[in-house]
């Protein structure tokens, strides 16, 4: 087996040629050829000999490689079967790592923690996602509160920017909110798509999550939080008492509404983009005291 790192053209293309891998689209199949970019990857993932590291799509072990070498363990989620002999060569020097063949949108992670990763202090999610399903993954992980330090992915590059947006930028949304809630959200690194084979059509980069041990906010109700949050943004161009008036409007008039928000000091006639996580949380906790 050759000592060169599996991310480079030559390579690639001959383990590619080896196998008869053809690339499937529908499958999110981008893989990364340039070596610097997994480094920096794992660099910002702050991946050391302490870590186990959850891997999602490993494809043909590009980055599964690097993690292999500066991780203690990876446990990594392929769903393409083809991939699983090439992963079993290219992978063949590394001891540490563990490929599980499964949907991770239907997988139990938790469960394979608990079997694959109970020997390490902390763990780490590190992945060059497939973009198709980048949302679905990231929340299903956050959502579940799987035991993780922090997140390090490539994803489309618009979507890292509304994961990490700020109040009163046209990326802000209820995306920003979902994700900032769990975790504090960066976008890292802006990589080309010429590190990619194929190349893909979209922009990508790195974003880092750290996930919070408590969420920033105290909700009574994180289902009526969300549906606020939802509700704020369902027409940008609109106003809070608009948009709000709309979505509550079989059970609160819009007077009603809008007098509550006065209370907590917010203009019914701002938009749902100027708010901060606080001040949903003020709308969703005062709602919340007028359910009966
Ligand atoms: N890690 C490799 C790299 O960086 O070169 C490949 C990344 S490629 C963008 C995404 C990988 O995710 C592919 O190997 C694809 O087969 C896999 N994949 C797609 N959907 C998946 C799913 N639902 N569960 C697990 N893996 C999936």
């Amino acid at each position: 087996m050759s000592d060169k790192a599996i991310a480079t053209p030559t390579r690639t293309t001959e383990i590619l040629k080896k196998y008869g891998f053809f690339f499937k689209k529908s499958l999110g199949q981008n893989f990364i050829i340039d070596v610097n970019t997994l480094k920096n990857i794992v660099t910002t993932a702050g991946v050391t000999k302490e870590n186990g590291v959850i891997e999602i799509g490993p494809g043909i072990g590009a980055l599964t490689e690097q993690l292999a070498i500066h991780g203690k363990k990876v446990v990594a989620f392929e769903i393409d079967q083809r991939l699983l002999t090439v992963l079993e060569d290219t992978l063949s020097k590394y001891d540490n790592v563990e490929i599980i063949h499964q949907d991770i949108l239907k997988a139990n992670v938790q469960e394979v923690i608990d079997q694959h990763l109970n020997d390490v202090e902390e763990i780490k999610v590190v992945a060059n996602l497939p973009y198709y399903i980048t949302t679905p993954i990231l929340m299903k992980l956050l959502m579940n509160k799987i035991p993780v330090q922090d997140i390090t992915v490539m994803i489309q590059k618009e979507v890292a920017d509304r994961m990490a947006a700020k109040p009163n930028t046209k990326e802000y949304g209820s995306l920003s909110i979902a994700v900032q809630y769990y975790t504090e959200a960066t976008v890292e690194l802006i990589v080309p798509k010429t590190v990619f084979m194929p190349q893909p059509n979209v922009d990508s980069a790195v974003l880092h999550l750290k996930l919070r041990k408590e969420p920033p906010v105290y909700v009574e109700d994180e289902e009526l939080f969300f549906a606020i949050v939802q509700a704020s943004f369902a027409q940008r161009r609109k106003t809070l008492s608009n948009n709000l008036g709309r979505q509550f409007k079989e059970k609160w008039s819009k007077d009603q509404i809008n007098s509550w928000l006065e209370e907590i000091n917010i203009d019914s006639r701002r938009r749902g983009e100027s708010l901060s996580i606080e001040e949903f949380t003020n709308i969703a906790n005062m709602f919340y005291s007028k359910i009966e």
